[in-house]
């Protein structure tokens, strides 16, 4: 009298309601990274009623929580986040910009709808091995500080996902792909300077100004941008210049570096030579300079197996068709930002040496959807994408996949209040639906097919080589919330 795949994901239909009440809770309570108390309650909350054992605190981390349901081999891990982004705060569905309350976080990378989604794989997951009297254990592991905290680097660090025999994840996104090749990882860390204030007209001998070396160290830096890999990225923000008055000789001021590179080996490279940099500039000012190392992330080790799994059932697995109404409401959204194909082509770029053929006779006849039903079709590339995701730390320790699910109007821009504006449509509901049935079918079908779990790890083997995962985050390294509450 068991239960099959198909009748396993029914359990998602069956708690709709549940879950999108739970997923427009966390957008109501926008929360950034390591903040999220509210959001953690709303979802700990939800998986203690759907039947799992929660525990609070992972890695030392008051926002880091899981939900585990059964017991044995295989242990499945679903990936969720619910941290929101500052400055975004935004009406839902209203097609102007308009904050709730002005400065205020908003959930602009829809990571509202990320947690719930894979709780609701989690839930499908705990019913097929419930119902068919399986062994086998899943987790639902709540990873906060995504957005600039790389909350997984350091559960990563502190052997979290280590009982994982796979994982799955996915994103909110404007159109329906697997995940295919890797991401770029980084470093972020402060350099802080302190001088010696004084009159800088009266006595600017006696000063040393902090200041001066934080624009000598980004100067530095720009001259040695010529010298690295073409792929690296540097970026900075001078979150602290001294002050506001040009007549003081500023004794404090601070710059944050965000580098990013295609490898955990070619960031560590260019970060050690910033280090020379910022070291030099206290040198020439006078000054003296002390680092914090925030966080860092992994690059993503992608694994054919498992995107071949999920692929199939992106391709199968059905997602609720849209209404007239959501149509109409997409467009309006779409007119708001003069519409958008960038993401295909953003596609169709990074296919460009591989298989853009294929791809583009794919994705040709969805260039002027509104809600874009595409399916990306799966191949391989060796362009890292232009972002980077702490999912990547987990993808060294285990298997890992990860699907784009369609949840908006066609290119919306990520991070906009326009996004946040859809986060509680019934596109975005739809959507999550459907990613948290694609996860558990993907779970499913590994789970049912022990050989590919087995092959899945030979391949992780293979790509990560001999040393295995090396956490890039130093030991004793505390996450940190960027925008702490006052
Ligand atoms: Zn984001
Ligand atoms: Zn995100």
């Amino acid at each position: 009298m068991g239960i099959t795949k198909e009748q396993a994901l029914m359990a998602i239909d069956r708690e709709k309601a549940v879950l999108t009440n739970a997923s427009d809770r966390v957008w109501d309570n926008p929360e950034t990274a390591f903040q999220e108390f509210k959001s953690t309650e709303i979802l700990c909350e939800l998986l203690e009623k759907e039947g799992f054992e929660v525990e609070k605190n992972l890695a030392n981390i008051a926002t880091a929580f899981s939900g585990r349901y059964g017991s044995g081999k295989p242990v499945i891990g679903f990936l969720g986040e619910y941290d929101a982004l500052s400055g975004l705060s935004q009406e839902a569905d209203i097609f102007e910009k308009k904050p709730i309350i002005d400065g205020e976080p908003g959930h602009g990378c829809g990571h509202n709808l990320l947690g719930v989604g894979s709780i609701a794989a989690a839930i499908a997951m705990k019913e097929y091995l419930e119902k068919n009297g399986k062994e086998g254990t899943v987790i639902f592991y709540g990873c906060p500080g995504e957005e600039g905290g790389s909350g997984k680097g350091f559960m990563a660090r502190d052997g979290v996902f280590d009982e994982l025999d796979f994982a799955v994840s996915w994103h909110p996104a404007d159109q329906n792909s697997v995940v295919v090749g890797s991401s770029l990882a980084n470093y972020q860390i402060y350099y802080r300077f302190y001088g010696v204030s004084s009159h800088a007209a009266a006595s600017p001998e006696m000063g040393r100004s902090a200041l001066d070396a934080v624009e000598l160290m980004n100067t530095g830096v720009q001259y040695l941008r010529e010298h690295v890999i073409q792929e690296a990225r540097i970026h900075y923000a001078i979150t602290n210049t001294g002050g506001f008055s040009p007549n003081v000789v500023q004794p404090f001021a601070e710059v944050l570096y965000l580098i990013r590179a295609p490898k955990n080996g070619q960031v560590k490279e260019i970060y050690e030579r910033i280090n020379d940099i910022a070291r030099g500039a206290a040198l020439m000012t006078g000054t003296r300079m002390e680092m914090q190392f925030v966080k860092a992330c992994s690059n993503l080790v992608d694994n054919t197996v498992m995107e071949e799994v999920m692929q199939k059932n992106l391709e199968t697995v059905q997602c609720e068709p849209y209404t007239e109404e959501e149509l109409a409401f997409a467009k309006q959204m779409y007119d708001t930002y003069g519409g958008s194909k960038l993401s295909l082509q953003a596609v169709l770029t990074r296919y460009e040496k591989s298989h853009k053929a294929m791809v583009e006779e794919v994705l040709a006849p969805h260039m002027n959807d509104i809600i874009c039903t595409a399916i990306v079709p799966l191949m391989d590339t060796e362009t890292p994408m232009a972002g980077s995701t702490d999912v990547g730390d987990v993808s060294w320790v285990c298997p890992t996949v990860q699907a784009n699910i369609c949840t908006e109007s066609f290119g919306t821009p990520g991070h906009s209040w326009q996004m946040v504006a859809q986060g509680k449509s019934t596109i975005a509901h739809k959507g999550m639906i459907f990613a948290g049935k694609v996860m558990a079918a993907t779970a499913i079908d590994m789970y049912e097919n022990p050989e590919l779990i087995v092959k899945a790890k030979e391949e992780l083997a293979k790509r990560v080589g001999p040393e295995g995962y090396v956490a890039p985050i130093p030991a004793g390294i505390r996450p940190m919330a960027i925008n702490p509450k006052k």
